[in-house]
């Protein structure tokens, strides 16, 4: 089996086609992720996508009465951009939402679900299984679950460039730090992503909603449980080099 490979445009700014055209000539992806489960503001320019590749939105994790309704209107929006859309979502509120509006097909079970339930059992999968999920994507904090999702006939997402995850927060910290407001205008967020640490392998993000610790990656990990990996999640342009790095392993796989 092949596996599917998606790019997640989060760190992409607003000007930098040219990055996207690179990286996309370079390699054939099955397609790209809009949105950021840390910051509402974080989005590319829709007039840049291809309409032939496959489209996903992340939404946020932070959905409260303020966001609800503009997250669910982005969903309607880009289900009528793209034939081939689908939906991320981090929230129990909006899997409902999507339920009762019969667009669960639409929908992947993002990993931050897994972040937050600790526990883990057959319990568990038949309640997601009898909501109507599909699909599940997990991160490498939680890699050694996709074994058990895989064999439980769930369509896997492994997202490949892992944090981890010093804390959340209800409000957005750069607001806090800078007092200025993230918006889609200012993308505060963006700018200020990444404070470097003594140890070159690791550094401090700070973004949004969170505080999180990045690493490299562990390819043989990947390698280890790749035939439950349906699909791979990669971010761009952050973690470049490493992009580089992981599509030469899957070439020689392949
Ligand atoms: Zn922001």
């Amino acid at each position: 089996m092949k596996t599917k490979i998606y790019i997640k445009l989060t760190y992409l700014s607003k000007n930098n086609k040219k990055e996207i055209d690179s990286i996309f000539s370079s390699y054939e992806f099955n397609g790209i992720i809009y949105g950021s489960e840390f910051c509402d503001n974080y989005t590319f320019q829709l007039e840049e996508f291809d309409r032939k590749k496959e489209l996903f939105y992340n939404t946020p994790i932070f959905i409260t009465s303020r966001n609800s309704d503009q997250i669910y209107q982005n969903i309607v929006l880009l289900n009528q951009i793209s034939k081939k859309f689908r939906v991320i979502i981090h929230d129990f509120g909006l899997l409902q939402e999507l339920k009762l509006k019969g667009m669960i097909d639409l929908v992947i079970l993002g990993r931050f679900f897994f972040n937050r339930q600790f526990s883990f059992n057959k319990h568990l999968l038949n309640m997601l299984i009898g909501e109507g999920i599909k699909s599940i994507e997990i991160d490498a904090k939680n890699f050694g679950k996709i074994r058990v999702i895989k064999q439980n006939n769930f369509e896997t997402f492994y997202q490949l460039f892992h944090s981890k995850i010093v804390t959340f927060a209800r409000s957005c910290y750069l607001r806090t730090i800078t007092g200025k407001d993230c918006t889609p205008k200012s993308r505060l967020c963006e700018k200020m992503n990444e404070i470097k640490l003594k140890n070159p392998y690791i550094c401090l993000d700070v973004g949004g909603h969170h505080l999180f610790l990045g690493f490299n990656q562990n390819f043989n990990k990947f390698l280890e449980y790749q035939q439950y990996c349906d699909n791979v999640i990669l971010e761009f342009p952050k973690k470049r080099a490493d992009i580089d790095q992981f599509l030469k392993i899957l070439n020689i796989l392949q």
